[in-house]
């Protein structure tokens, strides 16, 4: 039987007047799965990710990270397992690429050590692996937003946590840098055996991208399966309180949303 990296029973989250943005979400994730949710604005990806990612830990019901519940893990510790890289990344100082991606090492360091042993070479490695060498001295800042998210996606893997959370990795990119982000993500991932949930709102771009689709809207999850399973008109239609057409992509065989013009 496989066994779930992440499982959610019955959460739920208010930020205030105890009005719920999470309502009694349930949720598996197995070992290796790149999973995607989608939902229309405010309907609570970004808050879910958080409870997961540790950021909120007042919610009510359970987060079970490799069988232990969140709220019990120290930041310090959740960052040695789950990488949680937010839409925006945006340092205050003139960090070079090196220093950035350096920056994913930090948790595995004891107060007031500035590396340790093999620091070194998962970051040389993570910056070759991306494809980033003769951008180490660059300043992030003034990088163009696909090479940031680059770089921004190499602190993460040198992290080197098996669960990455990623909120909307593709967003403020063109068609083709997403279409490279999304490639390199996926190969990566699938290289180093790590385990994905994103959000996404480009939606045919989560159904290449994905195994597995989650839908939520206000609140709630109101479908989850193979974006064969999900993409249905009525799924989409009624999440997005829309009117769209599903096809099949005619070379890859997934399927797309296309909106209905009248
Ligand atoms: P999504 O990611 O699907 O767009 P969010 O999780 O960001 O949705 O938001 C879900 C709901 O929670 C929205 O109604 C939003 O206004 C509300 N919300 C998000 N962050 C906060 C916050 N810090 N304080 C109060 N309400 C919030």
């Amino acid at each position: 039987m496989k066994e779930d990296v992440l499982n959610v029973e019955n959460l739920s989250y208010s930020y205030v007047n105890g009005v719920k943005v999470l309502k009694n979400v349930n949720l598996k994730i197995y070992e290796k799965e790149l999973v995607g949710i989608i939902g229309p604005n405010g309907s609570g990806k970004t808050t879910l990710l958080k409870c997961i990612a540790g950021v909120l830990r007042n919610y009510e019901g359970k987060i079970q990270i490799f069988k232990r519940e969140v709220k019990t893990f120290n930041r310090k510790e959740v960052a040695k397992i789950i990488t949680f890289v937010s839409q925006s990344f945006s340092p205050a100082f003139d960090f070079t690429v090196k220093e950035i991606v350096q920056m994913g090492r930090i948790p595995y360091h004891k107060l007031f050590q500035s590396s340790i042993i093999g620091d070194q070479k998962i970051v040389d490695d993570t910056i070759l692996a991306l494809d980033l060498k003769g951008f180490e001295n660059r300043v992030f800042n003034n990088l163009s937003e696909g090479e940031k998210r680059r770089v921004v996606f190499a602190k993460a893997l040198a992290q080197d946590t098996s669960i990455l959370l990623l909120d909307e990795p593709f967003a403020h990119l063109d068609i083709n840098y997403s279409y490279e982000m999304a490639r390199l993500i996926q190969s990566k991932v699938k290289e180093y055996g790590k385990t994905v949930l994103g959000v996404f709102h480009n939606l045919n771009m989560a159904s290449l991208f994905c195994d597995k689709i989650v839908v939520m809207s206000d609140g709630k999850i109101i479908a989850e399966g193979t974006p064969e399973e999900v993409y249905k008109e009525d799924i989409i239609n009624r999440a997005f309180k829309t009117n769209c057409t599903i096809i099949s992509h005619p070379k890859v065989s997934k399927p797309q949303v296309l909106i209905n013009w009248s």
